[in-house]
């Protein structure tokens, strides 16, 4: 391994460590990124490509316990928890559904979401009006999809909420649906259109992001897993890593879902649980959607790339199982064919599963550690890594380089749990 000290050592490549390397770097700082796994482990790499404002409303809500509990006996459901007597995992749960009955809590996530959700869009589309790679970003708007008026109906108490930040939605049924999305069969009853949001192929993002930041002196250690901290009084001096020890000055946690793998050697809680999800990634439909649909029924989400196109969703707590569950895939696939013309294409799929960093009440940690003077965290983005990465990165680079932050990040704080 390059042995050179840098600035700023950043354990974990995903998308939260990427944009922290893009704007340390943009502040002059040397970064070295050290990443444990090939591209395609991160949470970052699978998930379904969408930058949504429009989810600023938390997970947490009494409507989801309720149908927790029914799904719990659905092989296939969206929402799954595996029977587990780990105390770590049950007192999280409690914790998240403690939330769910909070309403300040909730107005607190919905509020801190939105934040890191709106500056992040803007950021994104600063990045792409500079930037020579092409991920496919479509700021086209989402439909969430919806194949019975009741439903439909009882979607708008939560537009009707995120309306008090800004953020309505354009209600479209019948035929003008269809003929926005011709992909939908005349099943779909109406979408809640979202303009706001946008979508990008994140794989794509993170290939990209990584040439541009090499290009840019950024050290990008690959297959290297940091096992261990040396630290003097309360300061992490070297990382001890498979490839050897690295000095650092200042450390930036971005370990998403397994960062309470690290939590005894920083003598840190570190709340935070992985929530699996799966996806199957194949060739564009011939008939395909325009903008990406989020079929709310199922919990599933179908986005179309010009060169490829993803079916993605169910949030599964079963601990750190990297297992393909057929009965979830297969989901995927029937939940699409619920609305879809051609709901699927069989040639070449890729079928994926990933980690989502998950925390009880749905916003992230972006804070400094409160154990150690040089040592940063940046985990726990949950469902949202991908649509808060640059507003967390921007941040991380602000709070090392002690800049006045440009939003404020008090809700991020690790002792708020
Ligand atoms: C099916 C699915 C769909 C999703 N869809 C969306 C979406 O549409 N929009 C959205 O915004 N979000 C979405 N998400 C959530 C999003 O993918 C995550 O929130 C995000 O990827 C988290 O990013 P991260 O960088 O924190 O974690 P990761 O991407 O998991 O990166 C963490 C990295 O740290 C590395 N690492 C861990 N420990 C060590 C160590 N000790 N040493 C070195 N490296 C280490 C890991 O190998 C990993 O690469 C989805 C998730 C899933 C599963």
């Amino acid at each position: 391994m390059n042995q050179k000290e840098s600035d700023v050592v950043i354990i974990g490549g995903g998308i939260i460590g990427l944009f922290c390397a893009y704007y340390l770097s943009k502040e002059g700082k040397s970064v070295t990124v050290l990443e444990k796994g090939p591209l395609k482990e991160a949470c970052s790499y699978g998930n379904c490509g969408l930058v949504s404002p429009s989810h600023a409303l938390p997970l947490n809500s009494p409507a989801l316990i309720m149908k927790a509990a029914v799904w719990l006996f659905q092989k296939d459901s969206p929402f799954y928890i595996k029977p587990q007597l780990d105390m770590k995992f049950v007192s999280w749960m409690l914790g998240f559904a403690l939330n769910a009955f909070n309403k300040k809590q909730i107005e607190r996530s919905m509020h801190g979401r939105n934040n890191l959700l709106i500056d992040s869009k803007n950021l994104y589309n600063d990045l792409f009006a500079s930037q020579s790679f092409d991920c496919n970003w479509a700021p086209d708007g989402i439909h969430f999809v919806f194949g019975k008026e009741e439903n439909f109906e009882a979607y708008r108490a939560k537009d009707d909420k995120l309306a008090t930040i800004g953020l309505a939605a354009e209600p479209i049924v019948g035929q003008t649906l269809l003929d926005m999305e011709p992909a939908l069969t005349d099943r779909a009853y109406g979408s809640w259109f979202y303009k706001i949001d946008a979508s990008l192929n994140p794989g794509k993002l993170l290939t990209g992001l990584r040439k541009e930041l090499i290009a840019k002196g950024v050290v990008i250690e690959e297959l290297c897993e940091v096992t261990e901290f040396k630290k003097n009084n309360n300061r992490i001096t070297e990382l001890v890593t498979n490839k050897g020890n690295i000095k650092a000055k200042d450390v930036v946690l971005a370990t998403g879902a397994w960062s309470p793998w690290l939590e005894n050697q920083l003598n840190l809680k570190i709340p935070i649980v992985p929530g699996k999800g799966y996806s199957i990634t194949m060739k564009r439909p011939a008939i395909s959607p325009i903008c990406p649909l989020i079929f709310e029924e199922r919990k599933v989400v179908a986005t179309p790339w010009k060169d490829g196109y993803r079916l993605g969703g169910t949030m599964e707590f079963s601990g750190y199982d990297t297992t393909l569950n057929r009965d979830r895939l297969q989901s995927l696939k029937r939940a699409a064919t619920e609305y879809l013309k051609e709901p699927f294409t069989e040639e070449n799929a890729e079928e994926w599963c990933g980690w989502r960093p998950m925390t009880t009440d749905g916003m992230p940690i972006i804070d400094k550690s409160p154990k150690h003077q040089n040592l940063y965290m940046a985990c726990g983005h949950n469902m949202l890594g991908l649509s808060m990465a640059p507003s967390t990165g921007k941040l991380i680079a602000e709070m090392i380089t002690a800049k006045e932050p440009h939003i404020d990040h008090s809700l991020y704080s690790f002792n708020r749990f």
